[in-house]
């Protein structure tokens, strides 16, 4: 597993580099946007999670990544950022971040986040048989690929990110159940103290674009009043 950090604080670069590669992932540091977007764009290299900063020299972290989803719809990216308020959460979430963590971070956190997105990606590491053998869903004209990230609706193909795609996911999987906000967060987010409520409205917004025929009139994410949503599928 590849990584690139994006970060112009050599500590923290370094710090993340070091700690990252005592876990058994190869990482590399660039400082800057454009750097960072010739790697990710060489064929010689190839990387399975970006961190991002958001405040770099030249281009920002949000500019960085739109120029990443413009080319490469589901690497995730995970922003590690001072910036703190919900406005830039919800930025870097609509320019295709899919994680956000706030510095100064937690070490450990940030570990096993990255943990759980290489468990979700990798087919044989921790992920069980049953989720690996259960990688495509269909429903009336929807097809849902998990393993290619990817949504066909009437033949129109769709690529999610990975936070899309594991939402999707999991709404799918508890199909017909209530499930709150704070459930939500806690089993597709591992209850990131960054994701707010709204951000999980932002992501089933971007959803419902996508598989519903009508998103003001959902047909298969449902809303919950006050509570939260319920995936119905028939
Ligand atoms: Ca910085």
């Amino acid at each position: 597993m590849r990584i690139l950090i994006v970060e112009d604080e050599t500590s923290i670069a370094d710090g993340l580099k070091f700690n990252f590669e005592q876990e058994g992932y190869e990482a590399r540091v660039v400082t800057d946007g454009p750097t960072a977007l010739e790697l990710l764009n060489d064929g010689e290299f190839s990387f399975d999670l970006v961190v991002l900063d958001l405040m770099l020299p030249g281009m920002s972290g949000y500019e960085i990544c739109k120029e990443i989803r413009g080319f490469n719809e589901n690497i995730p990216v995970m922003v590690l950022s001072a910036r703190s308020s919900s406005e830039d959460k919800a930025h870097a979430f609509d320019c295709g971040a899919d994680q956000y963590v706030t510095k100064p971070f937690d070490l450990h956190e940030v570990l096993s986040r990255v943990r759980n997105l290489f468990k979700w990606r990798s087919p044989d590491s921790g992920a069980s048989s049953a989720m690996r053998q259960s990688a495509v869903f269909e429903f009336d004209h929807v097809i849902v690929d998990c393993r290619k990230f990817q949504v066909i609706v009437d033949s129109v193909e769709h690529t999610l990110t990975t936070m899309e795609m594991q939402l999707l996911r999991y709404f799918i999987e508890n199909q017909g159940m209530v499930l709150s906000r704070s459930r939500i967060m806690e089993d597709v987010w591992s209850q990131s103290p960054d994701i707010t409520t709204r951000t999980i409205d932002n992501f089933v917004m971007r959803l419902r674009r996508i598989i519903e025929p009508d998103s003001s009139k959902p047909k298969y994410i449902h809303s919950v009043r006050g509570t939260g949503y319920k995936f119905i599928n028939e």
